[in-house]
């Protein structure tokens, strides 16, 4: 709190009057000040309202995704919000791309306080039992994989800070599958595996992972799933568990902010719906 406000007095005094409104809310809260988060997936969508809000909140933020243009879009919208971010290519599944990655968060200040893993594919909308092998292959590469493999190459660099934190973005198919994802179900549901395991096996390293598990968000990806909300509304068969509305991306960035913060430092292994409604009411 102090610190907190030694840092307002400083902007005041210092910040043009543009940088004082834009930085508004890291004056007030600064609750992630001088950390460095990695978010993968983060040029559009859920991702990118994450890497704004952990922007807003201190952090410097490190934003990725599979093409340069939008890495390059993403990181000058936010620079010109007075954020503090910067970017490079990672295609998750690709692991000379995820050193690069861990290459370029080191740059900031040689450490990583904050992985969130939010990139996810789901290249086929269809029978679980007429999916390729390749298909099954890719999901479970980029979706489950990539997470833990990345972790693994970040880690030394984040047990050097004494704490850190993970998120990993699940899915609310998780627990109610839709069947026309298919696979994507399987591995949104091994994601809340991965945390459980993670969470114990950094614990003693002073690193919390919890997974955030958004429900129907208004995003390119779930534009693609157009049956998504009419499948939800069948599975749940209840009507008095849907959502009153369609969640924004907006909407997670609360949560993985928290996770991150000193607030939830007594928080690992949790599974947090953001969805509207709980599946498992
Ligand atoms: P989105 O708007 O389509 O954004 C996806 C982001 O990931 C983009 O920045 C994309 O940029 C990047 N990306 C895609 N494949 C990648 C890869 N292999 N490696 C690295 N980056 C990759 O998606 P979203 O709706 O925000 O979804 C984000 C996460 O939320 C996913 O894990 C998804 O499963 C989960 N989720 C979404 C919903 C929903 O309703 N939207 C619901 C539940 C869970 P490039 O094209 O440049 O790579």
């Amino acid at each position: 709190m102090l610190r907190a406000s030694l840092f307002k007095g400083l902007c005041c005094s210092l910040a043009p009057l543009s940088a004082k409104m834009s930085d508004k809310r890291l004056i007030w809260s600064g609750a992630l000040a001088e950390k460095v988060a990695v978010i993968t997936g983060s040029t559009k969508g859920i991702g990118f309202a994450i890497a704004r809000r952990l922007a807003q909140d201190g952090a410097h933020v490190v934003i990725s995704s599979r093409k340069q243009q939008n890495v390059n879009q993403a990181v000058a919208t936010l620079q010109r919000e007075g954020l503090s971010v910067t970017g490079t290519v990672c295609h998750v599944g690709k692991a000379e791309d995820r050193e690069q990655l861990v290459s370029k968060a080191l740059e900031h200040s040689g450490g990583v306080d904050f992985l969130v893993c939010n990139a996810a594919v789901n290249p086929l909308v269809g029978s679980i039992l007429g999916t390729s092998e390749q298909v099954w292959d890719k999901i479970l590469d980029v979706n489950v994989k990539s997470p833990a493999l990345l972790l693994s190459q970040m880690l030394p660099h984040m047990e050097k800070r004494g704490k850190g934190a993970v998120i990993l973005v699940s899915s609310v198919s998780a627990y109610l599958p839709v069947v026309e994802l298919g696979v994507y179900n399987v591995s949104k549901t091994a994601l809340l595996s991965l945390t459980r395991v993670l969470a114990m096996e950094l614990a003693p390293k002073g690193i919390r992972v919890n997974s955030l598990v958004p429900g129907i968000i208004e995003t390119d990806f779930s534009k693609v799933v157009s049956t998504w909300k009419q499948s939800l509304r069948s599975l749940t068969l209840c009507s008095v568990l849907l959502p009153s509305r369609v969640g924004q991306p907006e909407d997670c960035a609360g949560l993985a902010s928290f996770l991150c913060s000193p607030d939830a430092s007594y928080i690992t292994g949790e599974n947090i719906v953001v969805a509207g409604f709980s599946p498992r009411l």
